[in-house]
């Protein structure tokens, strides 16, 4: 049995230590530095962390290290079992909820579709969208591993996923391939996949027809709900409140909730509290622009299934010149490989920048630049351009920052993280609330309104 002269904390600190070193100090920061000893139990030690992911992640990238290090500290086989540690926000309270029940039914299993009545068809899943096809990078291996623990463990502890990003960067294509891991792991799952506004659309209809309830009784028998796209529930009250109903009924019955969104569901104005609360309840998880070496991985991953193949210095251009989208990278590819295979002419660089001219403008347009954004704020409310990454914070300094970081994130896109660093170094959640405040005091002010509008244009005329 355990080792009973060391108490539990003593000898979580030895494995600790021992794994500061087998780990390395950034991933032990990153994953173990919060987490707890808690007691031992049948030979196995039972071990606080602050999220299911910390308990993902450990198990599936540390769990050799771990075991060696409690093999080191007790003198022997030593299990893990893994506690989260709750410290959340209390849920708040819903009024009139109505009772509904999930309809569990016996019918055949509808695996991806659902025909309606009318004959029409909500989307299948794209086969090209499969996890085996998504290139892993930097900027989405978190992304990708909730997914897949999603699938190992749904309607667990990632309820719902929730995958954040700019346009182009994979977030349907998870999604979807998350949908075909359900498929593969559980045939005859139901697995629905629709956009916000698909949903939108049906529940629309079903009121029209009368028959809201049917369209109720299909959503609810779904085992695996994936929604693309819920920035489009916006302003949509009926559908919001409709859709908040089935979320729950699907929720407590322990389904999996998957759902894409191209900001943070608190950046999305017009969206009901308590869907941002829900939707922000589970894992939430940013897709970010790939890096280099991801973006060639990714035209080699796609160039597998074409025609003919370009020469690896072709797909370096291609990645040089095409850094933030992936579907621009990956239409890029589409079109050289179409020339190649015509066979008319020999394809080179200068070719190459020929055919792609406009791919290549679309992408160098976007040449506002976060730094042109605070220089433009900072005069118009007439502060330095210095104050914008300063520590400082009376009110006249800190607005106007807010107010450039809220222009970045919608008017760039630009990931929550690395705006917060060219802000002075402040932290993502720095940057949230700073939208927030922003959003809100948009839709309070009028006037105000009218100068982030006039400041918007502004910029978008300094773009062309
Ligand atoms: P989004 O929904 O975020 O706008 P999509 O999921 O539609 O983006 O992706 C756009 C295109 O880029 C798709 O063809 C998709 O297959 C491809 N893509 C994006 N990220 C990756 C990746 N990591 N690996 C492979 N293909 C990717
Ligand atoms: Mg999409």
């Amino acid at each position: 049995m355990a080792n009973d002269a060391l108490s539990i904390e003593e000898s979580w600190n030895d494995v600790l230590e021992a794994l500061r070193v087998t780990v390395g100090p950034d991933s032990y920061q990153r994953w173990f530095s919060q987490t707890v000893g808690l007691r031992h139990e049948e030979g196995s030690l039972i071990l606080g962390v602050p999220n299911p992911i910390h308990e993902f992640w450990i198990e599936s990238n540390f769990s050799a290290q771990l075991k060696a290090a409690l093999t080191g500290v007790y003198g022997q086989d030593f299990k893990v079992r893994y506690e989260v540690l709750k410290v959340q926000k209390p849920t708040e309270v819903i009024e009139d909820e109505e009772e509904f029940t999930p309809q569990v039914s016996n019918d055949a299993p509808i695996a991806s579709e659902v025909v309606f009545g009318d004959g029409s068809q909500w989307k299948m899943l794209n086969p090209d969208f499969k996890m085996e096809n998504f290139v892993v990078g930097p900027g989405c291996k978190f992304a990708q591993a909730a997914a897949r623990a999603a699938v190992e463990k749904p309607g667990q502890a990632f309820n719902p996923l929730l995958i954040h990003g700019g346009v182009g960067l994979g977030k349907t294509h998870l999604m979807q391939a998350i949908g075909h891991s359900f498929l593969e792991h559980a045939p005859g799952s139901r697995v629905l996949y629709l956009t916000s506004e698909q949903f939108a659309n049906e529940f629309i209809q079903g009121i029209q027809k009368g028959d809201t309830e049917r369209l109720r009784k299909r959503l609810r028998r779904v085992d695996v709900l994936l929604i693309d796209d819920i920035q489009f529930f916006a302003g949509k009250d009926a559908t919001q409140e409709e859709f908040f109903h089935t979320y729950n009924v699907l929720f407590d019955a322990k389904k999996q909730i998957v759902l894409t969104s191209d900001r943070p569901p608190c950046e999305i104005r017009e969206l009901e509290n308590r869907l941002v609360s829900r939707f922000e309840s589970g894992l939430t998880t940013e897709l970010i622009p790939p890096d280099g070496e991801t973006r060639i991985a990714i035209l080699r991953n796609k160039m597998q299934d074409m025609p003919c193949k370009l020469d690896e210095e072709l797909l370096i251009y291609i990645a040089r010149r095409i850094r933030s989208n992936v579907r621009r990278l990956e239409g890029a590819l589409t079109r050289l490989v179409s020339y190649k295979s015509l066979g008319v002419d020999d394809l080179d660089e200068s070719k190459a920048e020929l055919l792609l001219k406009d791919i290549i403008s679309e992408e160098e347009g976007r040449n506002l630049s976060i730094s042109q954004i605070q220089k433009h704020v900072a005069e118009d409310f007439d502060i330095r351009l210095g104050d914008m990454s300063s520590r400082q914070r009376p009110q006249h300094i800190a607005m106007p920052r807010q107010v450039a970081m809220y222009l970045v994130r919608d008017m760039l896109k630009t990931p929550l993280k690395e705006i917060g660093r060219s802000f002075g170094g402040r932290d993502h959640g720095t940057v949230i609330h700073a939208c927030k405040a922003i959003g809100q005091r948009l839709e309070r002010e009028e006037d105000f309104r009218h100068r982030i509008a006039r400041i918007r244009a502004e910029l978008e005329r300094l773009e062309n």
